[in-house]
């Protein structure tokens, strides 16, 4: 059924930035009111422009983002019998996992239920998981592979190359959202929303409540790029950075914190530490980017020129590694108090197995938040109420943009957890539409129940 659907839709101009040239003096922009801080046009210079745009779908639930969370949730959701999209701006799904290059699990690994017990099942059949070194490393153009067959297998609809842009919302309740694809705009309906893009796309177009980064100063966890690098023989090893170009890195003290992965597909993967950008900005971001593939090269040089490294790059990972994005505000906010107490609630409906991983967000170095022994902690529950969106009625959320502060996110971001959030989000979705509800009035013992029954372990 295609309607027409009209919405006023707001543009400022924005400007490009350029990729600051040492990395602690990095402008880290924070701007105001969703303005672009270069912006070379001022506010009353704002457009309105007006447009008709068809429903092009309609389903019980959209799903935004499709990383390890919303293929979690719509698979979820799709084994309750919800008919489910599932958009993704990029050609793949993965997410961080493999569009950003991370391929390898934190966290336990057993008990997370049976959307990640299929996963790795599928995995392991590719003879995709595992090294000598590390059982929980993974093929990530594998899984790649195995995330899509898994949603087709569910008769989850999947959208690539299609961008959440904006929801239209009435009475507190969103009715469609607005996504760009290479179909052009189009309108999805539907009864229930899950945010799993990482970044709280949904909830800031609508003007949720959100949180981000460092209380004192909204800085975020620091990026990290993923680059994959081969072994050559001798013979064919060089220098790949010509004269000129950057700046030469000539002491392992003046590396930013760099990982050295055992396996990518096919190469070693390398992490290097991009602090002080903002993930949610898309100058900033956009200098992230640039200043990480400058990185990339001096790193790779240091390695090639002075540790005679027989190294080649291999390639990149198309979007820079991003910990900590922008989280929705929900009715609960998960604490790292709550993480060091073990805590179990009555609606605890995840748990999380990994410790405090909070970088230090304005330090290119192996640094963290907290001293190194006060990072462990013991397995603790997320309550639903931190996957529900405070504002409006239809909005759950998962993965790395749940409402947590941010230690407590350090540890919840990893992807067996996301996984986990994504797995509660689904099957609280699904209830809601069986029950013509919205999800705070789903009741959280029938959700753990299922979750249970799934052979996902809360046990705190
Ligand atoms: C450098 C680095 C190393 C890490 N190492 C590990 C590790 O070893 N083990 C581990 O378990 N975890 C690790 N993590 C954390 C983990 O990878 C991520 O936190 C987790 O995968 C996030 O999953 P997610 O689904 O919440 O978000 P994402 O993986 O970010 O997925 C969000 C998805 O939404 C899509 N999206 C975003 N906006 C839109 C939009 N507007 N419209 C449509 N689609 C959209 C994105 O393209 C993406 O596919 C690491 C993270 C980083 C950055």
């Amino acid at each position: 059924m295609i309607k027409d659907w009209t919405r006023r839709i707001f543009l400022t101009k924005t400007a490009w930035a350029t990729a600051g040239a040492s990395v602690l003096s990095a402008q880290i922009f924070q701007p105001k009111n969703n303005k672009q801080p270069n912006s070379t046009v001022s506010d009353s210079q704002d457009i309105q422009y007006t447009r008709k745009v068809p429903v092009r779908y309609e389903a019980d639930i959209v799903v935004v983002g499709g990383g390890i969370a919303g293929i979690s949730a719509a698979c979820a959701a799709a084994k309750s019998g919800a008919k489910v999209i599932l958009i993704e701006r990029f050609a793949v799904t993965g997410g961080m996992l493999t569009t950003g290059g991370v391929a390898n699990f934190c966290g336990q690994m057993n008990g997370q239920g049976e959307v990640f017990d299929s996963i790795l099942t599928d995995l392991k059949s590719f003879q995709a998981l595992g090294d000598p070194k590390r059982d929980s490393v993974f093929h990530y153009e594998i899984l790649a592979i195995i995330l899509q067959e898994l949603l087709y297998r569910r008769k989850v609809q999947l959208l690539l190359h299609t961008r959440f842009v904006d929801a239209r919302i009435k009475n507190g309740q969103i009715t469609e959202c607005l996504v760009s694809g290479k179909s052009g705009l189009e309108a999805i309906r539907a009864k229930q929303f899950i945010d799993c893009t990482g970044e709280a796309d949904v909830a800031r177009i609508l003007g949720f409540q959100t949180i981000k980064g460092r209380p004192s100063d909204g800085l975020q966890l620091p990026m990290s790029l993923m680059f994959f690098i081969r072994h050559v023989d001798p013979k064919h090893a060089k220098i790949q950075l010509p004269e000129g170009w950057f700046q030469r890195i000539e002491t392992k003290d003046d590396l930013p914190m760099t990982s050295i992965w055992p396996d990518g597909p096919g190469a070693n993967a390398i992490k290097i530490k991009i602090p002080m950008y903002d993930s949610t900005n898309t100058e900033s971001l956009t200098a992230a980017e640039i200043r990480a593939r400058r990185r990339m090269m001096e790193v790779l040089d240091y390695f090639q020129r002075v540790e005679k490294k027989n190294w080649l790059l291999d390639h990149c990972s198309p979007i820079i590694g991003i910990r900590e994005g922008c989280r929705i505000l929900g009715d609960y906010v998960l604490t790292v108090d709550d993480l060091r107490a073990g805590r179990a609630f009555e609606d605890g409906v995840a748990r999380g197995t990994y410790y405090l991983d909070g970088h230090k967000p304005d330090d290119d170095k192996r640094t963290y938040i907290l001293p190194k022994d006060q990072l462990k902690v013991p397995p603790y529950q997320i309550p639903i109420r931190s996957l529900i969106a405070k504002d409006g009625k239809n909005l759950m959320m998962a993965g790395r943009c749940f409402s947590a502060d941010q230690l407590a996110l350090s540890s919840a971001r990893v992807s067996t957890t996301g996984s986990m959030m994504g797995q509660a989000a689904g099957i609280t979705m699904a209830l809601a539409v069986k029950k013509k509800c919205n999800p705070r009035s789903v009741n959280p013992q029938e959700v753990r129940q299922i979750i249970t029954q799934r052979g996902a372990l809360l046990d705190v």
